[in-house]
């Protein structure tokens, strides 16, 4: 092992892909070799970097179903259909293509083995929140069960006012804020015999809602839809959106909601 030939190395070296033997003549000349061992150090640094650095991009709502339904119908090239979604073409740099690429293929293996295709983006990220929040220490950010404070609270820290509603035999808990795709969320917490259910509110235009049943009940229509054995039941009041995530059955949400507003 000499120095050029440590080059090619380096990064397969430090993303632990290579076997014994080979990491094994790396160590070695390492050991001899100050230049190289800058040389990995440096390399070490970039990545970490580019891992801390490079945010992850916001995708909008229904641009994963926009891509799966160009897959699904792409009889040619499924790249060439992708690229024209993303109208790749008119940039020229290779890098810039390049990146699309691997953007777009990790996207299409993300939507393949993550999440089923007929759940509604909403859905699936409103029941991983809540997940998330019942298996944290405190579900809220903000801790009240006093429902004017939370209303106050919440001014400022999402886009559009919300109402804090009490719903009858549950405890209200708190609020907190949460980023779905592309918007900021408002979620409201209730207790009752150690369940949680989370009340989501927020700007409802342009939030896809396919794959879901509509049930209609005091004048009022509902989407309702499960995902990962929880229950999510979907409504509008006015310009909001507002969602319940909860272990409960649709009647149950249904008569929930009606408290809601
Ligand atoms: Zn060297």
């Amino acid at each position: 092992m000499n120095c050029q030939h440590l080059d090619e190395y380096l990064a397969p070296y430090l993303d632990n892909e290579l076997g014994k033997e080979e990491r094994k003549e790396i160590e070695d000349h390492l050991s001899t070799c100050s230049l190289c061992r800058e040389r990995l150090e440096e390399e070490g640094r970039i990545k970490s970097l580019l891992k801390k650095k490079v945010p992850w991009a916001k995708v909008p709502f229904g641009l994963r179903e926009r891509i799966l339904a160009q897959m699904e119908s792409a009889s040619g090239g499924f790249s060439e259909r992708v690229f024209s979604l993303f109208s790749l073409k008119s940039f020229p740099a290779t890098a810039t293509a390049t990146l699309g690429v691997i953007v777009v293929l990790g996207l299409f293996l993300y939507l393949r083995t993550e999440t089923p295709l007929q759940a509604a983006p909403i859905l699936v990220e409103s029941v991983n929140d809540h997940i998330h929040a019942i298996s944290r220490v405190s579900p809220v950010e903000f801790a009240s069960s006093n429902p004017e404070e939370i209303t106050v609270w919440f001014r400022g820290r999402v886009s559009i006012p919300i109402h804090t509603p009490s719903l009858e035999g549950w405890t209200l808990i708190g609020g907190k804020v949460c980023y779905f795709s592309d918007r900021r969320v408002a979620c409201l917490s209730y207790e009752r015999g150690g369940d949680i259910i989370s009340l989501y509110m927020c700007e409802g235009s342009g939030i896809p809602l396919r794959g879901m049943r509509e049930n209609r009940a005091q004048g009022q229509t509902y989407q309702s839809g499960s995902h990962m054995g929880y229950n999510g039941l979907f409504w509008k009041d006015g310009d909001l959106l507002c969602f319940l995530i909860a272990p409960l059955e649709k009647e149950e949400l249904i008569q929930l909601a009606s408290q809601g507003g």
